[in-house]
């Protein structure tokens, strides 16, 4: 009896994770069709710095789905990943967003960058050859286009990395570390990295006015990319007291819900002319 049981125990088990198969090999030929389509697009949300000039805008992937509307990357990047549709998925954000520099200088927002996300299965010789391609064909000027990568992605394989970005730097983009404080990161590396800021993780952006903790690891993360020369900038700034606390603290940058949403590069554009800032002074 207690063996029948078992034995059920197992065939339910099983069929649920065939269901959970099934959906997963499902959603994988949803995507390559949706890749095909054209279903992605890109929101853009603005940085800013503490002075209050816009400094860069940040591609954020959404899925337009025929029938399921706009959906967030929590939805669809890992399967992309995993079925190795991410290099595919990155080179047509790349270029869509890498394609609105034009608009930007036509602004007079020449100087702002456009950053783009990068996971680590798109971090290798394919993206190379995408950035090199897209770099030419939009003559993007340096400093123009900002890859974030997370720490996953370049601790991985630190020697690589390091080879990798030195050649993506020599064609002019810069790089952030993205959701810094939430991997693992050897501050060896961290100085040969051609690093040109860290993005502080919402995570202890959100507390940061109640969370001692949270408060001491933003401050700490503001020194060290101080004591390496380079730039911060804090994800996921909702309310003022987090922006007063980053503004006093040193934060280059700041980006969150409190300056502006992914929007619509026309919409975020028609934003940042309404607001009658101009860009920053170095193009
Ligand atoms: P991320 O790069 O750390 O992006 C920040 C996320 O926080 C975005 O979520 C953004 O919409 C959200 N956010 C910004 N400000 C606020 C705020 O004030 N409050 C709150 N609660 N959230 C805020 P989103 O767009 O859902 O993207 C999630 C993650 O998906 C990104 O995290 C990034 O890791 C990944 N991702 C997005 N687009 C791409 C892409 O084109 N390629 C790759 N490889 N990954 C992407
Ligand atoms: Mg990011
Ligand atoms: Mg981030
Ligand atoms: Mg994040």
């Amino acid at each position: 009896q207690a063996k029948l049981a078992g034995r059920n125990r197992a065939v339910e088990y099983r069929s649920e994770f065939d269901a959970n198969a099934v959906e997963r090999l499902q959603l994988v030929r949803h995507l390559r069709d949706a890749l095909d389509n054209g279903e992605f697009t890109v929101l853009f949300q603005p940085q800013f710095g503490c002075d209050g000039r816009p400094l860069g805008i940040e591609a954020l992937v959404r899925w337009q789905h025929p029938v399921r509307g706009l959906l967030a990357p929590a939805e669809f990047i890992g399967a992309c990943e995993e079925s190795g549709l991410m290099q595919q998925l990155g080179r047509q954000v790349l270029l869509e967003a890498a394609s609105h520099h034009v608009r930007l200088v036509e602004a007079g927002l020449s100087g702002l960058r456009i950053a783009v996300n990068v996971s680590a299965a798109q971090f290798t010789e394919e993206l190379y050859t995408d950035v090199e391609y897209v770099v030419r064909t939009l003559a993007l000027p340096r400093g123009a286009l900002e890859l974030e990568l997370t720490e996953s992605a370049v601790m991985q394989s630190p020697e690589h990395a390091i080879t990798l970005m030195q050649r993506l730097a020599d064609l002019g983009v810069c790089f952030s570390i993205d959701d810094f404080g939430t991997g693992y990161s050897s501050l060896a590396y961290l100085k040969r990295f051609p690093i040109d800021r860290l993005k502080i993780d919402r995570s202890f952006v959100q507390d940061l006015d109640r969370n001692a903790q949270d408060a001491a690891i933003c401050r700490s993360i503001i020194e060290l990319a101080k004591s390496l020369d380079i730039g911060t900038v804090a994800e996921g700034v909702e309310t003022v007291q987090q922006e007063r606390w980053l503004r006093d603290h040193g934060c280059v940058a700041l980006q969150g819900y409190l300056f502006g949403r992914p929007q619509r590069f026309d919409a975020l554009l028609d934003d940042l002319r309404a607001r009658g800032v101009e860009g920053p002074i170095t193009a």
